[in-house]
């Protein structure tokens, strides 16, 4: 990013206030600009210093990645893509029958849950573990989810299945396995639905939202981020949750975050914790598996909540919410009109 300023005098104040928010910059034209070689620079900072009368201009210099970033173009209008009354995504890490999913998706729309989400395609670990009932699995997600003007989510990875799958979705979901694939990424993208983007196991913020930059740039009208849990020297249990990512990314993109506590935590004792400190943390939503007999489940069948823990954990969201930090409802699956609010001072 180069600055250029009206007068070369007031490069040493300009370089302060920057030095002040963390960034470091380099003098250059004689004063008359600061460069700095950082391109994670928060939408909030490129504001300030556009206001400041001794700036002229701003010029990108290093390669931000501006479709994923906060941008000055106003919320996207998505329609019905919103999270509604509850900011929850619940349903079995697989959709095992038709009439498995039926039930969850009654019982989950019983509580006020609008998101209905279900694997089909899984990627598993062992190559000899369940991997999913493939594309008549994302027609019965879909059907269940209509039954109950739900929105069906599902992860599309790349088997042949993956044109039937996203056909017959709402969202797709590329999967933490899947975030570092370009081609991947492309082709979803080119689905023309919005995504929901799962973090890479230890993928770096850089990494994430540029994968973000494929989906929209192939053709996908939204996107939303989802933190999963990272690969770390000793986790506690499966994965160890990055809640950092839930204010970093509410600042650099003008998408929306999500956090999936059940991959992350791997264990149904830690999911509500972990989903309440997401929701603390400022996250738009959280996805939790459930199963109406998490023993019986065929994959991840140890972080699955049975229906009770899900109706009390919806039950206490609902009773929150107006006090909740915001925002924990009318989300849009798209740039959040919070983020267009913050942009004009107006908090
Ligand atoms: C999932 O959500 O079904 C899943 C497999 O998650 P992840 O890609 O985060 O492991
Ligand atoms: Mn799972």
């Amino acid at each position: 990013m180069l600055i250029t300023l009206v007068d070369a005098a007031e490069s040493p104040r300009i370089k302060g206030w920057l030095v002040r928010r963390g960034f470091e910059s380099k003098v250059v034209q004689r004063g008359q600009a600061l460069l700095l070689s950082d391109p994670w620079v928060p939408w909030e900072v490129r504001d300030a210093l556009s206001a400041d009368p001794a700036v002229a201009c701003i010029d990108e210099t290093t390669d931000t990645p501006r479709r994923v970033m906060r941008q000055d173009s106003g919320p996207i209008a998505m329609g019905p893509w919103s999270f509604g009354a509850l900011p929850i995504i619940a349903g079995p890490c697989a959709v095992e029958s038709r009439d498995m999913i039926r039930e969850v998706a009654e019982f989950c729309a019983s509580l006020g849950i609008q998101w209905l989400r279900g694997g089909t395609d899984k990627t598993r670990t062992r190559c000899e573990a369940f991997q999913g009932l493939g594309a008549e699995a994302a027609v019965w997600l879909r059907e269940a989810a209509d039954a109950h003007g739900m929105l069906s989510v599902t992860e599309v990875t790349d088997s042949p299945a993956a044109d039937a799958i996203s056909d017959a979705a709402h969202v797709l979901m590329v999967g933490a396995r899947h975030m570092h694939a370009s081609r991947h990424l492309q082709r979803v993208g080119r689905f023309g639905k919005p995504v929901i983007l799962k973090r890479g196991l230890s993928a770096s913020p850089e990494e994430w939202l540029r994968a973000a930059e494929y989906l929209l740039d192939a053709g996908a009208p939204s996107v939303a981020f989802c933190e999963r849990g990272a690969r770390a020297a000793h986790p506690l249990k499966r994965f160890t949750l990055d809640l950092a990512a839930v204010p970093f990314m509410r600042e650099m993109s003008a998408y929306p975050i999500l956090v999936d506590p059940s991959h992350a935590a791997g264990y149904s004792p830690y999911v509500l914790p972990l989903a309440r400190a997401a929701l603390a943390a400022g996250a738009h939503g959280v996805i939790i598996e459930c199963h109406p007999n998490p023993a019986a489940a065929r994959s991840d069948a140890i972080q699955a909540l049975d229906f009770e823990a899900m109706a009390q954990f919806a039950a206490e969201i609902t009773s929150k919410k107006g006090t909740a930090p915001p925002p924990v409802s009318d989300i849009s699956f798209a740039p959040t009109a919070t983020h267009v609010v913050d942009k004009a001072g107006q908090r």
